[in-house]
C-alpha cells in the first residue's frame, strides 16, 4: 500500500541535515527502528524510491522523518531538499530488521544514528534507557545529528567521536579494533551497529574478532 502524506513542518538540524514531520495515515503499523520506502509526490519522482527510518514513535500523532541531503548526486534527497511544507511524499509499508532486542551497545556512524534515535524514544518512555550505551561517530562537530537530544537522553553514556576534526570536546578516534577493545568489557550484551556499508561491515568483524558471539551482533546499513 502507497499513502500520500503531507509535509507539516520542516527544520534544519545540520549543514546538511533536515528534520520533516509528516501527516500520519490510520492505522500506520511500525516497530520503533524500523524504515520505510519514500518517494517525492511530484511529476517525474513518484517512482524514485529510497528508504529512510521513522524516527518518530508509532503512538506519535505524526511520522517524522531525518534527511542527509546529498546535493552530488542529483538523486531523491537533493529533491527533498527543495520541499516545502503542504508537499507530499509517498510512503509505503514499514520493514527492516534493526528493532531492540535488549540492553546493549549501540554504535553509529552518521545517519545511522535514525534507527536508534526511535528505539532510544521508545526506551526513554519505558524507562528502560540507562541498560544502554552511545558510541556515536561523525567526520566533524558540525555533523552530529541531535547532539543536545542524545546527551539528554544518555547522559554520560553517549561517546561522540569524530574521525576528522580535532576538538577540545570530543575525542578524536576510529572505531577500529583497538578502540572497540579499550570500550568493550562485556561481551554478553547485544552491539546494534548501524553506519556507512563499509563500516558497519567492518565493525562486525572486529566484534567477532574480539569473540563477541554472532548472535549478539545487530548490523544494519545505511
Ligand atoms: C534501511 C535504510 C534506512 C535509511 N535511513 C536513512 C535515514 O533515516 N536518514 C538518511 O538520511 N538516510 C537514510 N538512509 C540512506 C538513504 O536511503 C540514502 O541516503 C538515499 O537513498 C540517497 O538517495 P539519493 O537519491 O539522494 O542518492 P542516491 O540514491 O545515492 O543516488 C542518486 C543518484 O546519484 C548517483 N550517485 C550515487 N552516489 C554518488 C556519489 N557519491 N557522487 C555522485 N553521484 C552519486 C547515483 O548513481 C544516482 O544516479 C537509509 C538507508 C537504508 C538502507
Amino acid at each position: 500500500m502507497t499513502y500520500k502524506l503531507e509535509i507539516l513542518s520542516i527544520k534544519i538540524l545540520t549543514h546538511n541535515v533536515k528534520r520533516f514531520r509528516i501527516s500520519k495515515p490510520n492505522n500506520y503499523n511500525f516497530l520503533p527502528g524500523q524504515a520505510t520506502n519514500i518517494a517525492i509526490n511530484k511529476p517525474g519522482w513518484r517512482d524514485k524510491k529510497r528508504p529512510f527510518t521513522i524516527t518518530s514513535l508509532p503512538g506519535d500523532d505524526s511520522l517524522e522523518l531525518i534527511i542527509k541531503i546529498y546535493p552530488e548526486h542529483n538523486g531523491v534527497t537533493k529533491a527533498i531538499n527543495d520541499l516545502k511544507t503542504g508537499d507530499q511524499l509517498l510512503l509505503e509499508e514499514s520493514w527492516g530488521k534493526l528493532t531492540y532486542k535488549g540492553p546493549g551497545l549501540f554504535i553509529a556512524g552518521g545517519t545511522g544514528i535514525t534507527p536508534f534515535i526511535a528505539i532510544f524514544r521508545m526506551l526513554e518512555q519505558q524507562n528502560e534507557l540507562e541498560k544502554i550505551k552511545l558510541l556515536y561517530a561523525n567526520k566533524t562537530s558540525q555533523d552530529i545529528i541531535l547532539e543536545d537530544e542524545l546527551s539528554i537522553l544518555l547522559e554520560e553514556r553517549v561517546q561522540f567521536i569524530l574521525t576528522k576534526e580535532d576538538s577540545s570536546k570530543y575525542k578524536k578516534a576510529y572505531l577500529d579494533l583497538d578502540f572497540l577493545r579499550h570500550k568493550i568489557q562485556n561481551k554478553q550484551q547485544y552491539f546494534y551497529v548501524c553506519g556507512p556499508a563499509g563500516m558497519t561491515k567492518q565493525i562486525g568483524l572486529y566484534l567477532k574478532t574480539m569473540g563477541v558471539e554472532e548472535r549478539f551482533i545487530i548490523l544494519d546499513d545505511q
